[in-house]
């Protein structure tokens, strides 16, 4: 899409992933429409904090209520344009909003209090140290198509009920997941102005960048992300970086195999693989290496592959032509040297033209992009290893930090190889569910991004530190105000020691020197 078609405010449509149907055509919005949008969100923002947070509160129950409300006929919508199974649109998008909507309730008063900050320096003690927390103002939010609901829900939660508002770009794959999220927080109160929807392309979520937003929360891939940093570093504007992962699973050998197994192929094939926090590496330990990697092809085998919209499906389209191609060219990258491929390997056209088989690899190297590249499709891959040690080197072996997982039965040895992985996120004994716990800060390192969205961490991003300073004794001229001279320089050396002299002796010895200079004329 050229800027030029941004301008000409032309259209764009989606189509189901499943089917090839038409979902739904849109009118791009151009830089002006998002500028705008961007500017009655800012004249909006003031009455909107003023409401009080209890209000909001009140609001976001409400939504709470509408979106259980609708939850099936929502449901098939997402699915219609995301292609993934119905159940999965039920707990993955739906619940997780839900959920997010009663942890931004019960957490708002907690995210917004005032902290004292007592003052540990003697010379400061007749101050008192606040820290109030106000909101940022307008919060701009660049979402994905993967989770076409649930993350920009759980983003624009967390931002209005700490008084901010919001303009939120949906992914242009999906944006009808995105416009009921609107309608539902429109009718439970939230104002027009305080939660906009601007649709289209990426210069639409560029033009969203460069209008006067106070904060952008972007989720997509490592190469958006820096796009998006580079444009966001030259006005200085905060953001927050959700990117991609490489996840790797972690199977010591006194793992149960029937377990993990099926945590791998759940982990690697939900949402056909298409899960930032995918399992994209799994590694286990050569001693049950043969029976794992058997168990894990049988139950591949047993997965139903079609049209998310029916009951029985267990594993969807993928998104696009496009995101088919990447997952194509890593499998066939591998198998060109020498990777073995038991299950899967290619695409399903009798079903559609979106669909690929999941798959299982066997026999991969550093060196293939399978091992390298974000995959984002339903493939595992199965690597043995030798011990501990080289379980957790193969485990950070990439450039990316998102999540990681291990099975074991030794939830302390688990522990300790959560310690040493480089990922914002370990869970040892599950994987993938840490998005579905609220509470839980979510948020990666390295290539996988910057800062967090979910939990109180991701609330306190919305909102800005202020430090509120008050000295009791106003009436009184501050002993290191002016005039400076020899004989202060040296009090004030004294000082120094009395606060931070090694022994007794020194201590007293600065606090007799210093004393003076509590008496000083100053100017
Ligand atoms: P993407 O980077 O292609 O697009 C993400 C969003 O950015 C879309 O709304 C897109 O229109 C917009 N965009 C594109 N170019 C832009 C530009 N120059 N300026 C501003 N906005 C622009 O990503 P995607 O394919 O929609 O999503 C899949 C990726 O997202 C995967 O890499 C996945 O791992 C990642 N993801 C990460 C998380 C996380 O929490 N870390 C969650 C979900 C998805």
């Amino acid at each position: 899409m050229s800027t030029n078609a941004v301008e000409l405010g032309q259209r764009f449509t989606n189509r189901n992933p499943a089917t090839g149907e038409l979902v739904s055509e849109h009118r791009i919005a151009s830089p002006e429409h998002v500028k705008a949008a961007v500017n009655r969100a800012r004249a909006a923002q003031a009455s909107w904090n003023a409401l009080g947070v209890a209000r909001r509160i009140a609001i976001l129950r409400k939504f709470q209520q509408l979106l259980l409300r609708d939850r099936e006929a929502l449901a098939a919508k997402i699915t219609a344009e995301s292609g993934k199974p119905l159940v999965e649109s039920m707990l993955s998008e739906i619940l997780v909003a839900l959920d997010a909507a009663r942890f931004c309730a019960e957490n708002a008063n907690r995210a917004l209090a005032v902290e004292d900050v007592p003052h540990g320096n003697l010379i400061m003690k007749a101050k008192r140290g606040r820290l109030v927390y106000e909101p940022l103002g307008v919060v701009g939010i660049i979402s994905p198509w993967n989770y076409p609901f649930s993350i920009p829900a759980t983003e624009t939660l967390a931002a209005l009920v700490t008084g901010n508002t919001v303009v939120l770009k949906p992914s242009e794959l999906t944006p009808i997941s995105t416009l009921e999220l609107q309608r539902l927080l429109h009718e439970a109160g939230v104002p027009s102005d305080v939660f906009a929807v601007v649709l289209g392309e990426g210069p639409t979520g560029a033009a969203l960048i460069d209008s006067p937003i106070d904060k952008l929360i972007f989720t997509g891939s490592v190469a958006t992300g820096k796009r998006v940093a580079e444009a966001a570093a030259r006005r200085l504007l905060p953001v927050v970086l959700e990117l991609g992962g490489k996840d790797a699973m972690i199977v010591l050998e006194d793992a149960d195999v029937e377990v993990a197994s099926s945590a791998a192929v759940w982990g690697a094939m939900m949402n056909a693989g298409q899960t930032c926090l995918s399992v994209e590496r799994c590694y286990v330990h050569r001693g049950i290496y043969s029976q794992f990697v058997a168990a894990c092809v049988e139950k591949i085998l047993r997965l139903n592959v079609g049209n998310g919209a029916a009951p029985n499906t267990d594993v969807g389209p993928l998104i696009s032509e496009r995101q088919l191609q990447i997952v194509e060219d890593q499998v066939e990258d591998a198998r060109a040297i020498g990777a073995r491929i038991l299950a899967g390997g290619k695409r399903l056209p009798e079903l559609g033209s979106q669909f690929y088989a999941p798959t299982l690899i066997t026999d991969v190297t550093t060196e293939m992009k399978l091992m390298q590249q974000e995959t984002f499709g339903p493939v595992l891959p199965v690597i043995p290893f030798k011990n501990d040690d080289e379980a957790v080197a193969f485990a950070n072996s990439t450039e990316f930090g998102l999540a990681a997982s291990v099975f074991t039965r030794d939830s302390r040895r688990g522990e300790s190889i959560a310690n040493r992985l480089r990922a914002g996120t370990v869970m040892i004994n599950d994987l993938l569910s840490c998005f579905a716990v609220p509470e839980a800060p979510h948020g990666g390192t390295g290539l996988s991004g910057i800062g967090s969205t979910h939990g109180l961490i991701g609330m306190r991003e919305m909102v800005r530190p202020k430090y509120i300073d008050s000295d009791a004794l106003g009436g009184m001229k501050k002993v290191w105000w002016y005039p400076y001279g020899q004989a202060f320089t040296r009090q004030m050396s004294a000082f120094t020691e009395m606060l931070f002299g090694g022994s007794a002796a020194s201590r007293i010895r600065g606090t007799l020197k210093s004393a003076n200079s509590l008496w000083r004329k100053r100017l």
